[in-house]
């Protein structure tokens, strides 16, 4: 990944944590947070009430760690890059069962957006030089693959805790499950103002997760102009139009869906994309802010407008999904 790109989603990353610790709940709650780099971005586990100790981390960081080393399109020695390089067809039989339903996830998605996701832009990303994927294989995950590490991780923690996993707070580049009781205040920033007013905040509870895919983060920039990294699956041209999409998501859809939706319906916009929603994943809900800085807007799908909270953008600039 460039180093520009790189160093702009890393901070991302952290301008991410900031919000969600400074809304964190009552400011008696003993919160603590782990911190560190993985999967090209920064990873983030925020406790409550010291319900995990500095001892039970090592287990918990060799998830990642072990899932990148099968889903990165990075590390050439990957699963996904030897597969790509045997020229695999049967993704969903060639990887091994841990990652498997990540591969079947975004195939799914693929399918059902008419390819407006599409796992196959890898090769396309490399010929734009677009800095978030495929760098070695044609198949990319980045689109979802880290919604998926945080699902495996929170299973991960609720085995190991019998079930009655303690309260925290998983994040991975902007890709947030909750795990065990607890109320997780989470800010959507403007994407045109990141240290101004939040577009509104969003209480999470056991099990939810958010994402946002974002352009401003990263893009590729050719002869002066910015191109967004996310493409459109049916044409491969970078897409444009949508500055943010977030997505809330409840358990039985998991933070894949969440990453791999953000995606989606940024590729679709707001019309289709809620449309699509109503047919697929009823359950989910998404706001999208349009790529117009001059004149900031928020389209909301119905329960998004329900659930988004202390909103100081003025009214008019808020629109409702038809769905
Ligand atoms: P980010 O990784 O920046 O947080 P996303 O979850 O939206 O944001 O994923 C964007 C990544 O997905 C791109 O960097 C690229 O690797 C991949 N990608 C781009 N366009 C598509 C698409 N249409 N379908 C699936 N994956 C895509
Ligand atoms: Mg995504």
């Amino acid at each position: 990944m460039p180093r520009r790109t790189r160093i702009g989603f890393l901070l991302l990353a952290v301008t991410l944590l900031a919000i969600v610790s400074g809304l964190r709940r009552g400011a008696t709650d003993e919160t603590q947070t782990f911190r560190w780099p993985v999967m090209g971005t920064i990873a983030q586990v925020t406790v409550r009430n010291r319900s995990l100790s500095q001892t039970d981390l090592p287990a918990l960081q060799r998830v990642y760690t072990r899932l990148d080393e099968r889903l990165s399109a990075w590390n050439p020695d990957s699963e996904l890059c030897r597969l790509a390089a045997a020229h695999c067809t049967n993704w969903l039989v060639a990887a091994s069962p841990e990652v498997r339903p990540c591969y079947a996830a975004a195939l799914r998605l693929a399918r059902e957006s008419g390819n407006a996701f599409n796992p196959r832009v890898g090769a396309r990303l490399r010929e734009l030089g677009v800095s978030g994927g495929g760098a070695y294989s044609d198949f990319d995950l980045g689109a979802i693959a880290k919604g998926f590490a945080v699902d495996v991780l929170a299973e991960t923690i609720t085995r190991r805790s019998a079930g009655a996993p303690p309260a925290l707070l998983l994040d991975l580049g902007g890709n947030l499950r909750v795990v065990g009781d607890g109320v997780w205040r989470t800010g959507v920033r403007n994407p045109f103002d990141k240290a101004g007013p939040l577009v509104g905040v969003i209480a999470l509870t056991n099990g939810e997760s958010i994402a946002t895919s974002g352009n401003y983060e990263r893009f590729i920039e050719q002869d002066g102009v910015r191109l967004s990294h996310i493409l459109d699956g049916r044409t491969g041209a970078p897409t444009r139009g949508i500055a943010a999409v977030t997505v809330v998501t409840p358990p039985e859809y998991g933070a894949v869906l969440a990453d791999g939706l953000s995606t989606t319906l940024f590729v679709l916009g707001p019309k289709d994309g809620a449309a699509f929603l109503a047919r697929h994943y009823p359950r989910a809900l998404a706001l999208w802010i349009p790529d117009t800085p001059a004149a900031p807007r928020v389209i909301l799908t119905k329960e998004m407008a329900r659930r988004l909270q202390h909103v100081v953008w003025p009214s008019e600039t808020r629109t409702q999904t038809e769905r």
